[in-house]
């Protein structure tokens, strides 16, 4: 398996085989997307206020195949979330506010990066035939998206910005186009992404800068095509500053981007002039990864045209690497593919 020691140092390490606790299978981890939020871990060897325990297996973004029992032989993808059930938000059903769940590939839970896991059956979703491999990796962001769009929703015909273009940007995107929004305007700092954007039902694509405190430079043309509803996605103030100057007044902004110092500011005379509504989104609601799989099996999104890159797991560490670059999309990790005779 892959495990995270500190920034930059991701080793590969030989472990015993894991065993299934109560409600739980093992399951053939067939692949793995890597996330902006691994990128965190990654870079300074913590997200937000959480930082490493110990050494961690990252990935929490996957799907594979049921080794054993009733399920045996399975496709399926994983809900990373294991909420507790018992405190005040899982009672009311906002599981993905639960104030104590296990989560793949965070604090002592690790995650995905590695052949064989135990993961409970009750998390694990079938997935049809019409959704490929590691398509299957794209589905939990898919569902964050969806959870993203349900805080801020819009309506048919309306006008929605994406400021941020990642992959979970790319699938926004893709939702909102497929929502039937008449105006989707999507930025980046990275040309490639916005392109991506464009070819992927953008109407609107804007190469702009990381500076919040320019105001010549922010955002540029971005800022002159009004929304009804923007998507922050990129985790930093420049994006959050974009969308706020592009939305309408009365509208609403949701953060789905992760900042890296834990820290967002906005310009507060802007929101306030408009009276905006902020509404911060927290990964996925237990209903979105089922919703994924029919919105992915529908084809209503492409989700093969966000991966650029697949590795196998010996090669986790060149995997990172990848993804710290940003060069691409989807970088996937395939722990049932053989390691590449690089040295
Ligand atoms: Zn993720
Ligand atoms: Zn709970």
């Amino acid at each position: 398996m892959a495990r995270l020691y500190g920034p930059g140092d991701v080793q590969l390490t030989r472990e015993a085989a894991p065993s299934s606790g109560p409600g739980e299978v093992l399951l053939e981890v067939t692949a793995v997307g890597l996330c902006g939020s691994d990128l965190h871990w990654y870079r300074r060897g913590g997200i937000g206020d959480a930082g490493l325990i110990r050494p961690l297996v990252l990935g929490h973004e996957f799907g594979g195949v049921i080794l054993a029992g009733p399920r045996a032989g399975e496709r399926v993808a994983a809900d990373p979330a294991d909420p507790c059930g018992r405190c005040e938000p899982c009672r009311r059903g906002r599981t993905n506010i639960c104030i104590a769940p296990r989560f793949a590939g965070f604090g002592t839970t690790d995650g995905a990066l590695r052949s064989v896991m135990p993961w409970p059956s009750h998390l694990l979703h079938r997935v049809p035939d019409a959704i490929a491999d590691d398509e299957v990796a794209l589905l939990e962001p898919l569902g964050v998206a969806l959870h993203a769009l349900d805080l801020a929703p819009i309506a048919v015909g309306a006008r929605a910005g994406v400021y941020g273009c990642g992959p979970l940007g790319l699938l926004l995107v893709q939702l909102l186009r497929a929502r039937g929004a008449s105006v989707i305007v999507a930025t980046d700092r990275l040309a490639h992404r916005v392109a991506a954007a464009r070819a992927l039902g953008a109407t609107h694509g804007f190469v702009v800068s990381a500076e919040p405190d320019d105001p010549a430079a922010v955002g540029g043309e971005a800022r002159d095509v009004p929304v009804d509803v923007a998507f922050e996605v990129a985790g930093d103030d420049a994006a959050i500053a974009d969308a706020i100057a592009a939305v309408k007044p009365g509208g609403r902004v949701a953060l789905v981007g992760i900042p890296d110092d834990d820290r967002s500011s906005f310009p507060a005379a802007a929101a306030r002039r408009k009276e905006l509504s902020f509404h911060v989104c927290r990964r996925m609601a237990q209903t979105d990864l089922p919703r994924a799989i029919a919105v992915a099996e529908a084809g209503q999104v492409d989700l093969s045209a966000l991966i650029t890159h697949r590795f196998p797991l010996g090669d986790a560490s060149d995997a990172f690497a990848m993804l710290a670059s940003r060069h691409g999309r989807k970088v996937v990790v395939n722990p049932a593919l053989p390691a590449s005779d690089r040295p």
